[in-house]
């Protein structure tokens, strides 16, 4: 994974149409897998030539995809290092910094801080960390150092890694922390709900000085907290007023 943002699907038009390819495995970050999904269950004849030829789609894990100007802009001009050098691009949201290992000898670390204005607007808004929608996805969390995590979604999926492991082009490994890879998972799912979140703030903010808004901020309320409202009274419905909430402090 690089972290470049690149348009994967837009190659597919090349990849089918002027180069013929007709068996192809779409490899990007979640999002892409995303896009092929809906190409291979969209009913559109016009788009039988992506069914026909998308083969596997294969997704890294994903918290977040820069733009070209993280080199050009950051790197190259306010760090010094000439983009000829950069070997590869490795973020650590745990330690908070891009590293850039450079070709020959050094490596460069820079503070997330610096590096997120780069970022992909969309990024902000994704809550898919682990691919949901490839046939395998792919990333270095949940996995000892050198290794990689490896989903298996589909039965496609599952096939493609079998076999790779029977031409011997993989190692195997049983040592996968799961509880990384929830919280991976959890903690980008929690953008979701604190975007919906600062926009149920906005519509009160309205709402006070237009009371015409009022409703909107109930469906909004409802939407986020279900048609009672309150959290507390969720607790009392799903317990059936066995008052086990606040003796369990669940
Ligand atoms: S964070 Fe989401 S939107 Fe951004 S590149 Fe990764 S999968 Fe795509």
């Amino acid at each position: 994974m690089q972290y470049l943002w690149a348009p994967v699907l837009t190659a597919l038009n090349e990849a089918i149409f002027e180069r013929q390819l007709s068996a192809l495995a779409i490899v990007g970050p979640p999002c892409a897998a995303q896009g092929a999904r809906c190409l291979l269950d969209a009913t559109n004849a016009r788009l039988r030539p992506y069914r026909d030829a998308i083969r596997l789609i294969v997704a890294a894990f994903c918290s977040g995809m820069y733009v070209p100007g993280l080199v050009s802009d950051l790197i190259e001009r306010s760090k010094g290092v000439p983009r000829e050098r950069v070997r590869r691009l490795a973020v650590s949201p745990t330690e908070g910094t891009l590293t850039v290992t450079l070709w020959g000898d050094g490596e460069l670390s820079i503070p997330l801080t610096e590096v997120q204005p780069f970022t992909r607007r969309g990024c902000a808004f994704c809550e898919d960390y682990l691919g949901g929608a490839a046939d395998l996805s792919i990333g270095a969390i949940g996995a000892p150092p050198s290794h990689a995590a490896v989903i298996a979604r589909t039965s496609l999926g599952e096939m493609a890694l079998r076999n790779a492991w029977g031409l011997g082009l993989l190692e195997l490994c049983a040592e996968i922390d799961r509880e990384a890879l929830e919280a991976a998972r959890a903690d980008k799912g929690r953008r979701l709900e604190a975007e919906a979140l600062a926009g149920l703030h906005l519509l009160m903010l309205g709402a006070l000085s237009d009371p015409g808004k009022r409703a909107q901020v109930k469906e909004h309320f409802a939407r986020l907290y279900g048609p009672r409202g309150s959290k507390a009274a969720r607790k009392e419905e799903e317990h059936g007023g066995c008052g086990a909430c606040a003796g369990a402090g669940c």
